[in-house]
């Protein structure tokens, strides 16, 4: 077998943080571009440059990463002479400004820092940026070779952004378990395949036993133990799945019908604009389990916890909560069955076994 190599992310979580900064960053260099989203600078700026000032780091520039995670983007930046100083990328934001950097620090050769200032999806932690055009249309996944050096989990900047990009990114986070657990049922695994299958177990238990109390947290902007743990399902186990699971890129066991779902939902325009992409897939978690129940009549346990948990939530239970109706379920049904994220599971997912779930869904939560 061929050599092959695994770079893991490493973290710092809790209150005060950005204080480690020179430490952990000076082994790389003394000179730092920090690039991000306005809202994210704006939440992070100030407490940044402060820990860059006492940490010994030199601050070439502040830029915006351009709205969007596309190579032109990456290319202007690249470009830009407070990138071309610095011998560090910190990337200050959401997924989107985290991917950008990641995808520069990737062209470039330069050391990438990640600073999440809310906490939506795993980008902080992962080694894929995923591509857009610059019309924000979906591009491809760009993988690059390392997920950022440090991620600087600031549970105070956190906590103080809204919670809705945490309450989308719990149900992204449990899905990548659900999907995982179903496409690689009964199958000889790889070392690393199954190690990260088996670590997605925790991208769902502390979202149900924190869930909730870590999203009245973020509602107080309180930055708790709750709200910890749910911020390390959402970055830190969901990444570190990502990354085993894709590391073939051959078989997808990253993502599944959740997803195909997802994209099902997303060909209607409105649903993409009003709604987040975590919220969307925690609806296709619903119908997942639904098809499941219909194959193992134990999975409708699981279900009913899910189905608790969106209600309790206020996460999607119909499609009226998308803004879509009945009349909708079929070509939404149709697009899902086209997705490749379905390709591989135990058993092929029919047409009548969707019709059957959505319709269920839609009766249960009437
Ligand atoms: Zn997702």
């Amino acid at each position: 077998m061929e050599g092959y190599s695994m770079y893991f992310p490493c973290y710092t979580i809790g209150h005060g943080v950005y204080e480690k900064v020179g430490k952990v960053c000076c082994d790389y260099g003394t000179s730092a571009v920090i690039i991000g989203g306005h809202k994210a600078l704006a939440a992070a700026q100030d407490k940044l440059l402060q820990a860059c000032r006492e940490g010994g780091i030199t601050v070439t520039g502040i830029l915006w990463y351009g709205g969007e995670c596309a190579y032109e983007n990456v290319e202007r930046l690249a470009a830009e002479q407070a990138v071309q100083e610095a011998k560090l990328l910190f990337a200050v934001g959401g997924g989107k400004v985290t991917d950008t950097v990641k995808a520069l620090g990737e062209q470039i050769n330069k050391a990438v820092f990640a600073f999440p200032t809310i906490t939506s999806n795993c980008a902080g932690c992962t080694s894929v940026s995923i591509m857009y055009n610059t019309d924000g249309s979906f591009l491809k996944p760009f993988f690059i070779t390392r997920p950022p050096l440090h991620t600087f989990l600031d549970l105070d900047i956190i906590a103080a952004a809204p919670a809705r990009y945490m309450w989308a990114g719990m149900g992204d986070t449990y899905a990548k378990f659900f999907e995982a657990d179903m496409s690689s049922r009964g199958e000889s695994l790889s070392h690393y395949v199954g190690l990260g299958v088996t670590i997605s177990r925790m991208c769902l238990g502390p979202i149900l036993e924190y869930g909730e109390q870590a999203l009245r947290d973020n509602e107080a902007g309180i930055a708790s133990e709750a709200l910890e743990n749910v911020v390390l399902a959402i970055n830190v186990t969901t990444a570190l799945t990502s990354i085993l699971v894709t590391k073939d890129k051959i078989i997808d066991y990253n993502t599944g019908l959740a997803h195909a779902i997802n994209y099902g939902l997303t060909s209607y325009p409105e649903v993409e604009h009003n709604h987040l992409h975590g919220e969307i897939v925690s609806f296709g978690v619903l119908v997942l389990l639904l098809v499941e129940s219909q194959v193992d009549p134990s999975m409708r346990e699981k279900f009913d916890r899910m189905l608790a948990f969106s209600r309790a939530t206020g996460l999607p239970t119909r499609l009226e909560d998308l803004g879509l109706s009945a009349a909708d379920q079929d070509a939404v049904i149709d697009k899902a069955l086209a997705m490749p994220d379905i390709d591989h599971n135990p058993y092929v997912i029919t047409r009548d076994m969707m019709v059957q779930a959505f319709e269920e869904l839609q009766k249960i939560t009437k």
